[in-house]
């Protein structure tokens, strides 16, 4: 039976990516060791880094004033590095806080300096991304904080927010790469990799020039973004073999045709599912029309009984992993770049078959 894995994080990996790197674990090619006995100081080590860094840059069209980094610590490790490095003396920062990891993000900043919500949509529990005219963005702040898909409640901002001069800070840690980006909108963007990007252990950040200039000297050298400038990813240790991973999934995304094409085919998965759910009256999506994530698909049951009663028949059915976050329950279908639309598909053929029998 094929298994179709719905996960939101760490999730599906391409199946070429996962041969790939299982052919590469025992030696390396043109070293005879395991990447993983490998110091990072090494020429093919430090040759696959900079391949990563490239490719990345060719991918997504990264301009050349725009530091890529490979870090530690997760996507949760920037909510605290950004505030200590962006936030001037005395200066404050705006944060749209869209869901759960909005509002991690949101905590950690207010430790460091002064804060502010800009837009939220707590009040609807996060089923929709704030509208622009319900911004209220202060033109002084040091930056905007948003966070580009919101994981556990299945929303997408459809565009970045409008923020005139202010530097703009995305975590785009489940929709990184799923449709072209013009990152010049940005300032920094910084994305876990076990969702859209590869393997648990790495986190990508994207930062640009100019804005290194702010880190006081005071941090610490691990949580200073010039240390890992400097130092090309690997002022210590970097997770070799999560870049290596996180390198495949990028060779593979330019071999599938890029971002372009990405964007296609998410567009078209995402579909499927949502179309379902309008046409029935017994599953009832989360999110609003018009700011439905792409990458999860969010619903509910009548009952959270029946909710249990679909998560454990799909996995019968090779369909698993679809429970939600336990924050909100219901149903939770991840289709990131790697998942097959034949696994739509079978979703759809099973909620279908679901209703019928239960409806
Ligand atoms: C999963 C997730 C995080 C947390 O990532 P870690 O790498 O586990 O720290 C942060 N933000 C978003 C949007 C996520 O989906």
């Amino acid at each position: 039976m094929t298994i179709y894995n719905f996960a939101a994080g760490p999730a599906i990996l391409p199946a070429p990516v996962l041969q790939e790197a299982q052919e590469d674990l025992v030696s390396y090619p043109g070293s005879g060791i395991s990447l993983l006995e490998m110091s990072h100081r090494s020429k093919p080590v430090q040759d696959m880094i900079q391949a990563a860094e490239d490719e990345i840059r060719v991918l997504a069209g990264i301009p050349d004033n725009y530091h890529i980094l490979f870090l530690q610590g997760g996507a949760s490790s920037q909510f605290s590095m950004v505030p200590m490095n962006l936030l001037t003396s005395g200066g404050k920062a705006d944060h749209l806080v869209t869901g759960n990891f909005a509002n991690l993000a949101l905590i950690d900043a207010q430790k460091i300096g002064d804060v502010r919500v800009a837009g939220s949509t707590e009040s609807t529990n996060y089923d929709r991304i704030p509208t622009q005219d319900e911004l209220n963005l202060d033109p002084d702040a040091d930056y905007v904080h948003f966070t580009g898909n919101n994981t556990i409640y299945g929303t997408e901002w459809p565009a970045e927010p409008e923020v005139g001069n202010v530097p703009l800070v995305a975590d785009l840690s489940s929709n990184i790469f799923s449709k072209p980006i013009d990152v010049s909108k940005y300032g920094l963007i910084y994305a876990g990799a076990q969702k859209n990007l590869g393997a648990a252990g790495v986190t990508l950040v994207l930062v640009r020039d100019d804005l290194l200039s702010r880190s006081p000297d005071t941090l610490p050298s691990m949580l200073n973004y010039n240390t890992h400038c400097k130092g090309h990813s690997a002022y210590n240790t970097p997770p070799v073999f999560s870049i290596y991973v996180l390198g495949l999934v990028i060779k593979w995304l330019a071999h599938k045709g890029g971002l372009d094409q990405m964007a296609a085919q998410n567009e078209e998965k995402a579909e499927v599912i949502y179309n379902q759910l309008d046409a029935s009256e017994f599953y009832r999506g989360h999110a609003i029309k018009g700011n439905r994530s792409r990458m999860n698909v969010t619903f509910n049951l009548p009952t959270p009984e029946l909710e249990t009663q679909f998560a454990a028949e799909a996995t019968t059915e090779g369909l698993v992993e679809l429970k939600g976050h336990r924050s909100v329950g219901g149903i939770r279908a991840s289709i990131y770049n790697a998942f097959p639309k034949d696994g739509v598909d079978a979703l759809v053929s099973f909620m279908k078959e679901f209703e019928r029998a239960n409806g």
